[in-house]
């Protein structure tokens, strides 16, 4: 959706033939040279409100549900974006209503399109042009590199759609920005330095900005875009929309909150390849053909609450989910061999409570938010060490507690070894005989050699009596 790509007449009224949608010059069609199809033809002779009725996608997705707009949502499945992301799944509900948003999350979360497509979506809504010099959504950015990126996300999600935005950023001709913005435009995307600029030459007007995100707001401050940022503020309409993004929340960030948002949703992410400070985690060495009797144990401990079971193959964790039913347990599994049908009413069962117990691939599992999860066990540990950090932050979520318990063969030393390395940290050990090789380890301080568990582990002897008394172990 660049300035460049064709688009319907958004007068409402007739176009007439030959009229070009953005220049007044030829019709563009995609395809180059390609002769103008009767479809083509009618989508440029009929009036826009009719055109977007007739072009939204019968389609139903997960961001459907959410209140995405189809023709937004349509955009996704091509750019591998199928299940909301953890901080999409928290904010896009709220946003949709209407709520203001404090978003504590970082580049790569997915939080561009977090606000992204409930922006969108509200813009679709309105149908009309915007006026001269105004836009309707205002994203402010700490650095061009990053108004770059939303602007290209933006782009991507509005395929399609009627929806323009347009960037203004220092180091470009601020000349060319105030006669584009002569129009108007839907979304502006700016770093706060040039959008003042602008506003001094009295190139862009803030009086109809309704929906404003302040992105990497935390760097905006570092860079000393506060008085920019206040001054901004002023100029906005009282009612509007506001969502903050930042990765940090400092003592100024809380002060900037305050002034900008009302009663704000609050969202919080974890950093990807940090696992949360509450998890609790734990390793218990046991032999691979004793692992379904101690994954029972540890179960029937808390049968009311939400535990999910990781396994390395879909096979295997079909096979385990078929056994926990046969001992009575609520459980449902969800890997690469299931449908996406299975895969959804697995979840939607899990996430009411219906199921306790989801036995899952890491490929099933990713990006699954579920607070109410207070287990995690790592049947098999993930020959990918990063996976581990990924699995246990499933639990503690949304600021509850919880356990991750990681059942180590003695085939798994190396994986351990090498997710300890990863995590720059010994996992405690909470069971189970302490085999030689890992004692070994452990005794010299482990791969890491520091950190709260190392230290802990080191304490141990290193070849203490096995199986810990079945009442001290944490679960
Ligand atoms: P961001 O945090 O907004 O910079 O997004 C990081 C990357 O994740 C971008 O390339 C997005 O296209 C992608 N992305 C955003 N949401 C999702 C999602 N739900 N699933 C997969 N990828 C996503």
């Amino acid at each position: 959706m660049t300035e460049q790509s064709s688009r319907p007449n958004r007068s409402g009224k007739p176009r007439q033939h030959g009229e070009n949608p953005s220049r007044g010059g030829k019709p563009q069609f995609r395809g180059g040279n390609a002769k103008p199809t009767t479809a083509h033809r009618r989508l440029r002779d009929e009036p826009e409100e009719k055109f977007i009725r007739r072009a939204i996608p019968d389609i139903d997705t997960p961001f459907t549900r959410m209140g995405i707009d189809a023709r937004v949502a349509v955009n996704l499945p091509p750019m591998g974006i199928d299940a909301p992301s953890p901080i999409q799944e928290k904010a896009i509900p709220g946003i949709v209503e209407g709520r203001d948003l404090l978003g504590l999350a970082q580049t790569g979360t997915g939080k561009t399109a977090a606000f992204g497509l409930p922006m969108l979506t509200r813009l679709l809504n309105i149908g009309r042009k915007p006026e001269p010099k105004t836009c309707r959504a205002l994203i402010l950015a700490p650095t061009r590199e990053l108004a770059t990126q939303i602007a290209e996300n933006i782009d991507a999600y509005a395929a399609g759609t009627p929806i323009r935005q347009f960037r203004v950023v220092g180091g470009a001709s601020i000349n060319v920005q105030t006669m584009r913005m002569e129009r108007g435009v839907d979304v502006l995307i700016a770093t706060p330095g040039r959008l003042i600029d602008l506003i001094e030459r009295g190139a862009v007007d803030l009086s109809q900005t309704k929906y404003l995100v302040l992105d990497e707001a935390d760097q905006m401050l570092d860079i000393g875009f506060i008085h920019a940022l206040r001054r901004i503020a002023k100029m906005l309409p009282r009612e509007r929309q506001t969502l903050l993004f930042s990765a940090t929340m400092p003592k100024l960030m809380e002060e900037l909150a305050e002034s900008y948002l009302t009663d704000p949703l609050k969202v919080a992410v974890n950093p990807p390849g940090q696992a949360a400070a509450k998890i609790e985690q734990g390793v218990h060495f046991v032999n691979q053909g004793d692992k379904a009797t101690l994954l029972a144990e540890y179960l029937a401990k808390h049968r009311d609450e939400l535990a999910i079971v990781f396994g390395r193959t879909k096979h295997g964790s079909e096979k385990l989910s078929k056994l926990l039913e046969k001992w009575g347990y609520k459980v449902a599994a969800i890997h690469g061999n299931k449908s996406q049908g299975q895969r959804e009413r697995a979840l939607a069962g899990f996430r009411a409570g219906e199921t306790k117990v989801l036995v899952a691939t890491d490929v099933a599992a990713r990006g699954l938010d579920i607070p109410e999860v207070a287990h995690v066990y790592n049947y098999d540990l993930p020959n990918v060490p990063e996976n581990y950090v990924h699995r246990i932050g499933r639990t503690a979520r949304a600021g509850r507690d919880g356990r991750a318990i990681a059942f180590c063969a003695p085939a798994e030393i190396g994986e351990l070894r090498a997710i300890e390395k990863a995590m720059k940290s010994q996992i405690p050990v909470v069971g189970g005989e302490v085999p030689f090789e890992a004692a070994k380890i452990r005794e010299r301080g482990g791969p890491a050699g520091r950190g709260a568990a190392g230290q802990d582990a080191r304490k141990r002897p290193a070849r203490r009596p096995s199986r810990a008394p079945k009442s001290t172990q944490r679960t």
